[in-house]
C-alpha cells in the first residue's frame, strides 16, 4: 500500500543509479509495493530498462512473496518522460479539435511507448472539469463543458486500457484527480474548492462515472477540498460515492504526500497517524507518500494495537495485487527489450501533427489578413516566438517543462518553423529562447525590425508551468506584453497575434491592437509547423474553444451560466441576454472558407423516456477551400425546477467539407441526455418544452414523461 518516489531508492548525486541499500531497505524492510516518477528529466528506454530491471530482480527474487512492484508514471500528453518521445498537445488543445478519434490514437501511442519502457500504470488522464482559468492546471483538463470533457476522457481511457491493460500495447490507466479538484475558489493549485452539491453530481462527477462504466483501473484522490472535506479523508467520496454509488472496484492511489497533509496542512488528523488512519479508513488503498516510510510504519503501528482490521488491509492488497495480475506483473514483472521496437515511430509523428493542426483555433481575421502569402516577409517577435517551453507546457520531458536543452530536435520553435516554411530570408526575428530575456520584449527593437518586414507576428501568452508554480494572481496578459502588441500595431504593419497559453490569459486590451488571433494552446512536438500551415494557409483551421474566453478578469462567466447571470451593465438591475460579454464564446473558431448551416430538425416534435430523438442540420462549405467544420449540439430547457442553464453541449462531431460541398450531419439523443440534477440531488428530465441548438438554429421539441401530461 506504500508508494515511494525513485529519489528514495537513487544513490545521492545521481539521476538513474539504483542505491542497492536503499532499494532492498524498500522493498524488502518496507515492503513497497509502489514507484513513482524520474528525477529531474526523462529517462532514455534504456535507462528505464536498467532502472525497472534492478527493482522487480530485488522485488520477484529476494522478497518473501516474490510480488512485483507496480511502477507509476505521468505520461500525460504523450510519454513526456521517455527521451525523444513525441508529445501530443496538451488536453485543452485536443478538446478544440472536437475529434475524439485523436484523443484515442495519442493515448495508444502512449501506451505503446510507455510499455516500451516497462511501465504498466499511467496517471492519467485528467478528468478534472476545466471551470477556473485561473488554475494552472487548466491546460490539462478537457475544457470547461462536462460533455466534452466525459467524451474525450473515456476516448483517453479506451486508447490506454483497451481490451485490458495487460498487454504489451496497454497500459492501466488513472482517472484523476477525483473530485472537485479544478475549482479552487482562489484559482491557486491545491486550495480549497466550494461545490454546491447539485454541481458535484451535475458537472464534477459524471467524467468519473462514465470513466467507471468505461473500465478504468485506478483513481487518484483530489489533494484540495471540497465544502472543507479533504478528499483523501472523506469515507463519504471515497467508499460511498466512489465504490457504492459509482461501482468502482480498482485501486484508489493518493495524490502526492495527501495523507500526512491531513495533519499538516488540511488540520483535520491532530497527528500523523491519525492521518493515516483517517485516509485508511475513508478508503484508500495505496498512499503516494512519497518521500519517507511514515505511511508503512504508522500503518503497521495502527494494525498492531487493533485500530485498524487485518481485512481492512486485505481488501486494499487485494485490489493492489489483482490490479498487478491485470496489467501482466506474475507473468512477466522485467521489461521487455522487444518492445523497444514500439517507440518512436513516424506514424507516431503524423498523429501528433495532425492534432496540433486540428487543434489550432483562429479567433479573429480582419479583412483575411491571414493566410498568408509565402513571400510575405514577416517580423516574428515576443516571448514565445523561440520557445520550445512555451509550445509544450507542463510535463514536458521536466515536470515543469521549461528546460529547453531536454526538447529533441525534432521540436522546432515558431521562428524555425516559419522560417523552414517561407524561407529564412522572409523572416526576421530577435527573439531568444529564454522566455524572461529582456529582448523579448524591447519595443525599439521590433519597431527597428517591423521596418524590414510587410507583417508581424507576435507569439504572446505564458511560458511552461505546472501545477503551483504556475499560480498567478491576474489572469490578465503582463504590461511587457501589452507593450509589444502597442509597439506592433504602431507600425502601421498588419498584426497577427499568436497565443501560447494552457489558460485565457486575457487579452482585451490587446485584441484590438491586432488583426488577426490564433490560439495554439500547448501544441507540443509539431506545434509550430502546425502554426506555420496555418499562417501561410496550407491548413485550413478548424479548432473551436473549449471553453468561455473571458473578456474581464471579474466577470468570469461560464457558457453554460444561468439566464440570471446576464447581467447587463448599462442597466441597472436588469438581467439579460447582452450581458454575457465575454472576449469569445465556447466553440468559436473560424475558418478559411465559409460554412452555412439550414433546417435544423428532429424526427418527433414530442417525445417520451423511451425515445430517441433523430436531430438533424445540413452544413454547406459556402467559401473556396475545403475545411473542417466541429458542429456543438446545444440544449436549453425552457422551465425547469431548478433554474435552467443557458445551454448546455448535448453532442458534437466534425464534418469535412470541399467548396460547395453539403451534408446532412445526425444526432441522437435521448431524454437522459437532457436531464438535470433537481434540487434533492436526482438527475431528471422534466416535462417541458426543450430548444435544441447549432449555430444560429433552433428547434424546439417537447418531453412527456410516458402516460403523464406535460406539466409546464
Ligand atoms: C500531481 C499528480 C501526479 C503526481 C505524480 C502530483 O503532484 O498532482 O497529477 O500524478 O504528482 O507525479
Amino acid at each position: 500500500m506504500t508508494q515511494v518516489t525513485i529519489d528514495l531508492i537513487l544513490r545521492d548525486g545521481t539521476t538513474t543509479a539504483i542505491d542497492e541499500a536503499r532499494l532492498r531497505k524498500a522493498i524488502l524492510e518496507k515492503h513497497v509495493g509502489s514507484i513513482l516518477n524520474v528525477k529531474e528529466h526523462a529517462y532514455t528506454v534504456e535507462q528505464w530498462h536498467q532502472v525497472l530491471t534492478a527493482i522487480q530482480n530485488v522485488a520477484t527474487k529476494e522478497s518473501r512473496l516474490k510480488v512485483p512492484v507496480l511502477y507509476g508514471i505521468d505520461a500525460i500528453h504523450g510519454a513526456n518522460y521517455i527521451a525523444g518521445s513525441t508529445l501530443f498537445p496538451h488536453n485543452i488543445g485536443m478538446a478544440a479539435t472536437r475529434n475524439p478519434g485523436l484523443v484515442s490514437q495519442a493515448a495508444k501511442i502512449t501506451a505503446l511507448e510507455t510499455r516500451a519502457s516497462g511501465i504498466a500504470w499511467n496517471f492519467d488522464p485528467v478528468l478534472d472539469v476545466g471551470r477556473q482559468p485561473l488554475w494552472p492546471r487548466f491546460e490539462e483538463t478537457f475544457g470547461e463543458d462536462v460533455h466534452l470533457v466525459t467524451t474525450l476522457g473515456v476516448a483517453a481511457i479506451q486508447g490506454y486500457e483497451q481490451d485490458g491493460p495487460g498487454q504489451d500495447h496497454t497500459v492501466a490507466s488513472c482517472m484523476k484527480h477525483y473530485l472537485g479538484y479544478s475549482v479552487p475558489g482562489s484559482g491557486k493549485d491545491r486550495t480549497p474548492s466550494y461545490i454546491p452539491g447539485q454541481t458535484l453530481r451535475e458537472i464534477f462527477l459524471p467524467p468519473f462515472k462514465a470513466a467507471v462504466e468505461a473500465g478504468v483501473s485506478t483513481v487518484m484522490i483530489n489533494s484540495g477540498e471540497v465544502n472543507g472535506v479533504p478528499v483523501h479523508g472523506s469515507k463519504y467520496y471515497l467508499t460511498e460515492l466512489l465504490r457504492g454509488e459509482l461501482g468502482f472496484e480498482g485501486v484508489a492511489v493518493s495524490d502526492w504526500e495527501d495523507v500526512i497533509r491531513l495533519h499538516t496542512r488540511h488540520r483535520v488528523a491532530d497527528s500523523p497517524k491519525e492521518a493515516v488512519r483517517l485516509a485508511v479508513e475513508a478508503g484508500l488503498d495505496m498512499s503516494m507518500v512519497p518521500t519517507d516510510y511514515s505511511f508503512y510504519d504508522l500503518l503497521v503501528e495502527l494494525v498492531k494495537e487493533g485500530t485498524i482490521t487485518e481485512e481492512r488491509i486485505d481488501t486494499s492488497v487485494r485490489r493492489i495485487l489483482l490490479l498487478k495480475k491485470r496489467v501482466g506483473l506474475f507473468q512477466n514483472a522485467f521489461p521487455k527489450p522487444e518492445l523497444r521496437a514500439q517507440l518512436h515511430k513516424p506514424e507516431y509523428d503524423q498523429v501528433s501533427y495532425q492534432a496540433a493542426l486540428e487543434s489550432i483555433t483562429l479567433l479573429k481575421n480582419e479583412k483575411q489578413v491571414l493566410p498568408l502569402s509565402k513571400g510575405t516577409k514577416v517580423l516574428v517577435a515576443g516571448p514565445g516566438a523561440n520557445s520550445l517551453p512555451a509550445l509544450h507546457g507542463s510535463w514536458s520531458y521536466i515536470w515543469q517543462g521549461t528546460d529547453a536543452s531536454r526538447y529533441p530536435d525534432k521540436a522546432k520553435t515558431v521562428v524555425a518553423a516559419l522560417a523552414a516554411k517561407a524561407g529564412k530570408g522572409n523572416v526576421v526575428s530577435g527573439s531568444v529562447a529564454d522566455y524572461k530575456a529582456a529582448a523579448n520584449y524591447d519595443v525599439a527593437r521590433l519597431k527597428r525590425d517591423a521596418r524590414q518586414a510587410q507583417a508581424i507576428v507576435l507569439v504572446l501568452g505564458e511560458n511552461a508551468y505546472a501545477e503551483s508554480p504556475g499560480v498567478i494572481d491576474d489572469l490578465t496578459l503582463e504590461a511587457d506584453q501589452l507593450a509589444l502588441a502597442r509597439a506592433a500595431k504602431e507600425t502601421g504593419k498588419p498584426v497577427i497575434l499568436v497565443l501560447l497559453e494552457g489558460r485565457p490569459r486575457i487579452v482585451s486590451a490587446i485584441e484590438p491592437l491586432v488583426d488577426a488571433v490564433v490560439l495554439a494552446y500547448r501544441p507540443s512536438t509539431f506545434g509550430a509547423p502546425a502554426i506555420a500551415e496555418v499562417l501561410y494557409g496550407e491548413y485550413n483551421p478548424s479548432g473551436v474553444l473549449p471553453f468561455t474566453y473571458p473578456r474581464h478578469a471579474g466577470d468570469i462567466v461560464l457558457y453554460d451560466h444561468k439566464g440570471t447571470e446576464r447581467i447587463r451593465e448599462d442597466v441597472p438591475n436588469t438581467y439579460g441576454d447582452a450581458g454575457f460579454n465575454p472576449q469569445w464564446t465556447f466553440g468559436s473558431g473560424l475558418s478559411y472558407t465559409t460554412f452555412s448551416l439550414s433546417e435544423l430538425r428532429t424526427d418527433k416534435a414530442t417525445f417520451g423516456a423511451g425515445d430517441r430523438l433523430q436531430v438533424s442540420v445540413k452544413v454547406r462549405n459556402t467559401g473556396t477551400r475545403a475545411g473542417k467544420k466541429a458542429i456543438d449540439l446545444f440544449s436549453h430547457d425552457q422551465y425547469a425546477s431548478v433554474t435552467p442553464s443557458a445551454r448546455r453541449l448535448r453532442a458534437f462531431t466534425k464534418v469535412e467539407l470541399q467548396p460547395g460541398q453539403e451534408q446532412e450531419v445526425r444526432f441522437e439523443i435521448g431524454a437522459k441526455d437532457l436531464a438535470f440534477v433537481n434540487e434533492q440531488g436526482q438527475w431528471v428530465t422534466e416535462p417541458g418544452a426543450f430548444d435544441l441548438m447549432i449555430g444560429d438554429l433552433k428547434v424546439t421539441v417537447n418531453y412527456q414523461e410516458q402516460g403523464k401530461a406535460s406539466l409546464k
